[in-house]
């Protein structure tokens, strides 16, 4: 069976996509090829940042892998928090933190159009393709829900009543911006 490596030590991201690929290609994560790197996110834009990750583990490894990287782009933010959203408030992660950020940024304002983007880079024997799935959506005025992570309780789907944290993960899942991406991820894997 031909083997992939995912450029993530995050195991929920990993069995999401393993789920995808069952039987057909085996998925490595960081940790299974004794990778314990801090591959640094300096890029200006999701395919920088997940172009970096897999340039860094075939140039390493020399092995078909793919990096991704997500986030939350906000219209009236001019895009922001984008690249910066798992650190917008300043310390990597604080999600509480980041949502106070992005609703205090809002205050006043009408226009609360917003999208979460995932960038998929895969390495496929030497060549470079780039997956991206997006979910468009709206920041709410306050939190609801407690399911998920990141920016879910204040963000809305189109075509929704409820947040991304008042969903269940199935729900989320099937129509989230990363399982998106994944899917065509999948698809090219399913063809090659
Ligand atoms: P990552 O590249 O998937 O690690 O995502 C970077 C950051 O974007 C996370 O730390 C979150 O702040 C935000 N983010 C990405 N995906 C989601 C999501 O599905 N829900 C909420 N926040 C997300």
């Amino acid at each position: 069976m031909q083997q992939l490596v995912f450029a993530t030590n995050n195991l929920h991201k990993l069995e999401e996509v393993a789920a995808k690929i069952e039987g057909k290609i085996k998925l490595l994560s960081l940790d299974d090829i004794g990778c314990h790197d801090d591959i640094a996110e300096t890029g200006a834009t999701f395919r920088e940042n997940a172009s970096i990750k897999s340039n860094y583990i075939y140039n390493k490894y020399h092995v078909n892998c793919f990096g991704d990287d997500s986030g939350l782009q906000v219209d009236a933010l001019n895009g922001e928090p984008g690249v910066y959203s798992a650190r917008y408030a300043g310390k990597h992660g604080d999600h509480g933190a980041n949502i106070d950020k992005v609703l205090a940024k809002l205050e006043g304002m009408d226009n609360r159009k917003a999208r979460f983007v995932t960038v998929i880079s895969l390495l496929w024997n030497g060549k470079e393709y780039f997956f991206e799935g997006t979910v468009e959506g709206t920041i709410r005025h306050e939190r609801s829900g407690s399911q998920g992570f990141g920016y879910d309780p204040i963000f809305q789907p189109d075509g929704y009543a409820i947040t991304f944290a008042e969903m269940t993960l199935n729900e989320k899942n099937s129509i989230s911006h990363r399982a998106r991406a994944v899917e065509k991820l999948v698809g090219f894997l399913d063809a090659v």
